[in-house]
């Protein structure tokens, strides 16, 4: 059974394009990558002075169940250069499992839907721009609801080109 989930993407080391470009095309070895978002330029959230983000969301179905999916991500990560100097620092790609269907989890390696989609603008402003009627499971609340709701002040601007779905 495929199941449809949504990815965050974000990075502000290096080409972060180029970084996503590749981190797609490896998505595509374990899943179907349907559509994927504009970029957003945003401010950094973490510590100290760091470069901006740019973040996206890509939505991809795959036959894997969440936790293998989080393994394939982090694998990801690692083999990109997730540089993480400490928490919150900055970060060739970072990759989140947004949301996985209906499913709610909340484990101790892997909690689902992520629970930083609700304040971050940089989440939800892709995420409603992919499927603004899908529905937050644990909320109750679709993407364009909880944007209209989010505090927001992280996006400062859309970039003008999305990553095509191929990655190409
Ligand atoms: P970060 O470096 O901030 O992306 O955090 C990565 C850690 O968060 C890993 O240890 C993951 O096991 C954990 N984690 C929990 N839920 C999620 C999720 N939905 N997506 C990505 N990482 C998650």
């Amino acid at each position: 059974m495929s199941a449809k989930a949504f990815i965050g993407l974000g990075g502000n080391l290096g080409d972060v394009r180029a970084t996503f470009k590749r981190a797609l095309k490896k998505l595509e070895g374990f899943a179907q990558v349907e559509k994927v978002s504009s970029l957003y330029r945003s401010k950094h959230y973490g510590f100290g002075d760091q470069p901006d983000f740019l973040n996206a969301a890509a939505l991809i179905t795959t036959e894997l169940e969440p936790l293998p999916l989080l393994a394939e991500l982090q694998e990801i990560e690692n083999e990109l250069g997730k540089r993480v100097i400490r928490e919150n620092g900055p970060r060739a790609i970072d990759l989140d499992l947004l949301l996985y269907g209906d499913l709610v989890i909340k484990g101790d390696a892997l909690e689902v839907p992520h629970p930083g989609i609700p304040e971050r603008d940089f989440v939800l402003l892709p995420l409603a721009e992919l499927d603004a009627d899908f529905r937050h499971p644990g909320l109750n609340r679709s993407m364009r609801q909880l944007k209209s709701e989010c505090p927001g002040g992280y996006v400062m601007r859309k970039e003008e080109s999305a990553i095509p779905p191929s990655g190409g």
